[in-house]
């Protein structure tokens, strides 16, 4: 009889456990370079920080005409895209609810079609989004965007986040040479220096990081977490749903490439 109860709770936390799983109650897209065409406009890449792959950029390229296709997919069939300090608010329990279907829209690095492509689109359809940018890209050629454009951007509703000070893998692990002290002046400089830097440029508290390479460990965790963090993000390609018990420092997004189809892209929403 014992056991059998014993089964029984077993069964019933699996049972809720499955469900909590199957339970997504958003999701947050993560999307890089968007251009007619969908083919990198210059051949400068890669840009600073990111290692010599010149096949990345191809592949988090994508043609505004599909970036504009999902955000009609999200319009036709009852989506809301809400901003990243809502669906954080919600999970930390200092929102009530959030509308149905809610959709992040998130963008990385700094490139200059996230001002000519993505924002102007944006803002004819009234959509929120969150810029992660890196300082060390800014200001540094023709395919990166400028402050002054951060600022705009910043100035008309776009929420700018960091996404680290120069696109640096964080865990100690990709970096052995270091010492400890070495390492605690690294991530002060990766964590606080960059949401120090975005916050005096815009004028606005940055909340949230996105880890550059997803390469995160729970000592980069709980540093992000010291440098005043509230929400921190990294990509997975399947199952990449918000839950209610998600953890705002441990947000998982979809990130949406140059191949990326409208089936998937469906697959992927709440
Ligand atoms: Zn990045």
């Amino acid at each position: 009889m014992f056991r059998l109860k014993i089964a029984a709770i077993a069964l019933l936390l699996s049972a809720s456990s499955l469900f909590a799983v199957e339970t997504p109650i958003a999701t947050i897209l993560s999307y890089h370079e968007v251009v007619p065409g969908g083919v990198p406009p210059f051949k400068t890449h890669p840009p600073p920080g990111f290692p010599d792959v010149p096949t990345e950029a191809d592949r988090y390229t994508l043609d505004t005409k599909d970036f504009t296709a999902q955000l009609d997919f999200l319009d036709q069939n009852g989506y809301h895209v809400v901003p990243l300090a809502d669906l954080v608010d919600y999970l930390k329990g200092s929102r009530a609810d959030l509308p149905p279907r809610p959709v992040v829209i998130t963008v990385d690095d700094g490139y200059l079609s996230t001002y000519k492509e993505i924002f102007p689109r944006m803002r004819e359809r009234k959509l929120p989004f969150t810029f992660f940018i890196y300082p060390q890209i800014v200001n540094v050629g023709k395919n990166y965007v400028t402050w002054a454009q951060v600022i705009e951007m910043a100035d008309a509703g776009v929420d700018i986040e960091s996404h680290t000070f120069t696109h640096a893998l964080l865990t100690l692990q990709m970096h052995k040479d270091f010492t400890a002290e070495d390492y605690a002046q690294f991530l002060r400089h990766e964590l606080l220096d960059s949401k120090t830097l975005i916050e005096a440029k815009t004028g606005k508290p940055v909340r949230f990081i996105a880890y550059p390479y997803s390469n995160v460990d729970f000592a980069v965790q709980r540093a992000a977490r010291q440098y005043g963090y509230e929400g921190a993000l990294y990509d997975q390609m399947t199952k990449a749903f918000i839950k209610p018990s998600t953890s705002p420092m441990s947000l998982v997004r979809f990130p949406i490439l140059h191949d990326t189809s409208l089936d998937q892209f469906k697959a992927a929403l709440p």
